[in-house]
């Protein structure tokens, strides 16, 4: 047995249920992803009539798979750890609002892989660079390394994995930690995602047809706060905008705070600096910064 299925085994424990869907996720990324794709149309195509089924099955799967948005700065604290990081205590509901995500944990966050994402290679016309999953640290990056060689796993220092993620931040995608109740309520894997390929996303966008709250995303924490001032309505920000929260009308910039995830993607393409970020008080949700989750957990 590989030394990566011993250890996720060992995180495992009782769980083999658990443990065998977490190897058939990873081994079988592409066809896992195409099913789910396949379920995500089925529903929204053939339910979408009975609104309240939708809603059912959505906040279903959403409680069971989700993904934490968060900010260049919070990423990069993540992608610099030099030491175990794990908090695994209530107060990660603040940062992580679902009942199945207990844990926040990177062990041996040096090693930091980047692979093939099956959202993109299922997607007809991808966003490029399709390497764009990253496992920070172990089980999960050793995994990826000895058992999906399939999907060019590539180990990455920490300096090439902020290079890797500014291009893609160019290129309009946000970075979300995922956590599902398969992995035990870990965080996982960083996906770099955008509107055009990403399930998750997709999966949002369907299901706040039936109900706009529903989101398996959840917010950085923080908001937009615009300066009139500074604003020539260039539309930078509507453009690069992957939740559709800014909009011109009538000759203003109007911002929806509601569908703003807070990925500050509108901040860094602003050419006028008229854009900034705060962390909003109101949204109830915290930011996944490491520093301030382990000052809360002691
Ligand atoms: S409004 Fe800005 S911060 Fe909010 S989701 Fe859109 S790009 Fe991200
Ligand atoms: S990118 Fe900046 S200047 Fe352009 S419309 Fe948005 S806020 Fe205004």
């Amino acid at each position: 047995m590989k030394e990566s299925t011993r250890k996720i085994l060992k995180k495992y424990g009782w769980r083999i249920d658990l443990f065998i869907h977490e190897y058939i996720y990873f081994v079988f990324y592409v066809p896992y992803v195409r099913t789910a794709i396949y379920l995500i149309r089925f529903v929204y195509r053939f339910l979408s009539w009975c609104k309240p089924l939708v809603k059912i099955t959505a906040d279903f799967i959403f409680n069971m798979y989700h993904g934490k948005v968060i900010t260049p700065k919070d990423m990069k604290k993540i992608i610099t750890l030099d030491h175990d990081f794990s908090v695994t205590g209530d107060e990660n509901k603040m940062i992580f609002p679902f009942s199945n995500s207990t844990k926040i944990i990177f062990e041996n966050p040096g090693l930091i892989v980047v692979m093939d994402c099956p959202c993109k290679i299922v997607s007809k016309s991808p966003c490029r660079p399709i390497n764009a999953c990253m496992a920070i640290g172990d089980p999960i990056a050793s995994f990826w390394l000895e058992h999906c060689q399939k999907y060019n796993p590539k180990i990455m220092t920490s300096n090439e994995a902020l290079e890797h993620v500014r291009k893609l931040r160019e290129t309009g995608h946000i970075q979300q930690v995922f956590s599902k109740r398969s992995g035990r309520g870990n965080t996982y894997a960083i996906c770099n995602c955008c509107k055009v390929c990403c399930t998750s996303l997709k999966g949002t966008k369907a299901a706040k047809k039936a109900d706009r709250n529903l989101s398996q995303t959840v917010s950085s924490g923080y908001s937009v706060m615009l300066d009139k001032s500074k604003c020539d309505l260039c539309g930078n920000c509507v453009k690069i905008c992957q939740f559709e929260a800014n909009e011109i009308r009538e000759g203003m910039l109007v911002y929806d705070r509601e569908e703003c995830v807070g990925c500050e993607l509108c901040v860094e393409h602003c050419p006028n600096g008229a854009l900034n970020i705060y962390l909003d008080c109101e949204r109830k949700i915290l930011p996944l910064d490491i520093d301030m989750v382990g000052k809360m957990s002691g």
